[in-house]
């Protein structure tokens, strides 16, 4: 049998950096954990196979998206996300809620009440209303082994009142989310214990920020999230919020920023804030673009860096320079396309083309060097 319960291990601390492990279900995940984003249960280009060849230890699912599509009822036929994408290790899925809220910016298209939130669905218009408890619903259909609470992401500029009510809407859904989760034992459709993080919200208002910490410390969550606008978008108020709030969460619970690692270097950057887990659709996104990380961590203890030649720690393989370069995209590196030997110069071309492998085995390489750089935070931090 699987292990019944989901436990956090705290192994060391340097400085306010964290290494330690957590169970799932499905395995162990060590931290600090870089989670490739699978949005409808896929990570774009990867097969599983592709994804396991990354090292990755755990991936995310949006359940907004697999909501929508396949829908809830073919996902359960199907036996949960897990069989249905033939991938074995851990999961965790998003409530939905930052779906529902960016994508109504753009179409305007979202209700929010005390209730709960309405909005249209981008693929065929037709309403659609998520409450607290249909949130938890569904991802104890789709069965990752971590759940998100349902929140409201609250943007940066709201002013005090709308903020202070946004709040206490969250820390109000949080209760419902939590009774939905005692409600089936803590465990999933298929019969296996699910973890639940609760996620602090609050602005840019310290206490606010500091009020949702606190409130969500006091609840049986398994772990705590921090969400909002901010939060891996802007790493100087990601700083901000941290340590507003660092001081009030436990040692024994996983601390997961939600959204960030866009650069490898706000990876080392979080992790030195004292956060644990983090995901993006960054890597593969860029990838898709054309941006291709290369760099390295350099340094121990405290003192781990990421360190690259190129800007942002990224170079343009569509640029020009790359049409006749031999090297491999990164010297060095152990992923499956530069172990394999393919050049700048062949994936300049495929890039040119629009050629489908091209997805593929750029999409490698820079998940690759997000999970890759988790791993040898684990080790250098542990030299410090
Ligand atoms: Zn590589």
């Amino acid at each position: 049998m699987p292990n019944s319960t989901f436990s956090f291990h705290l192994e060391k601390t340097v400085g306010r950096a964290r290494i330690g492990w957590f169970e799932t279900p499905h395995g162990r995940v060590e931290t600090p954990i870089f989670m490739p984003v699978g949005t409808l249960a896929t990570v774009k280009a990867l097969d599983t196979q592709d994804i396991a060849a990354t090292q990755a230890q755990i991936i995310l699912a949006n359940t907004y998206h697999l909501y929508l599509r396949p829908g809830m009822e073919r996902l359960q036929a199907m036996g949960g996300v897990h069989q249905f994408m033939n991938w074995s290790k851990p999961m965790l899925t998003d409530s939905g809620g930052f779906q529902v809220f960016s994508l109504g910016k753009t179409d305007g298209g979202v209700k929010i009440t005390e209730e709960g939130v309405g909005f249209t669905s981008h693929l065929d218009g037709s309403k659609h209303f998520f409450t607290p408890e249909r949130a938890i619903e569904i991802q104890q259909q789709i069965g990752a082994d971590i759940m998100m609470a349902f929140d409201e992401c609250t943007p940066d500029q709201a002013d005090s009142r709308y903020a202070r009510e946004a709040l206490d809407r969250t820390h109000r859904w949080a209760d419902q989310c939590l009774m939905a989760w005692e409600a089936r034992d803590r465990h999933s459709v298929y019969g296996q214990y699910q973890a639940l993080f609760g996620i602090v919200q609050g602005a840019m208002i310290p206490e606010l920020r500091r009020e949702s910490a606190e409130f969500m410390v006091a609840r049986p969550f398994d772990g705590i999230a921090v969400g909002g606008e901010t939060i891996g978008y802007n790493m100087a108020g990601t700083a901000e919020v941290m340590g507003w709030i660092e001081q009030l969460l436990p040692a024994d619970k996983p601390r997961y920023a939600m959204g960030l690692g866009l650069n490898p270097s706000d990876l080392v950057a979080a992790v030195k804030l004292g956060f644990d887990m983090f995901d993006c659709v960054a890597p593969t996104r860029l990838a898709r673009n054309g941006a291709i990380y290369v760099g390295e961590i350099q340094g121990t203890g405290e003192n781990v860096e990421f360190v690259s030649e190129w800007p942002k720690g990224r170079l343009s393989i569509g640029n020009s320079r790359f049409a006749t370069d031999q090297s491999v995209i990164q010297p060095g590196c152990d992923c499956h396309t530069c172990q394999m030997g393919y050049s700048r110069a062949y994936l300049h071309h495929l890039y040119k083309c629009g050629e489908l492998t091209y997805y593929r085995l750029a999409s490698i390489h820079n998940v690759r060097c997000m999970v890759r750089l988790t791993e040898q935070l684990r080790t250098q931090l542990k030299l410090g």
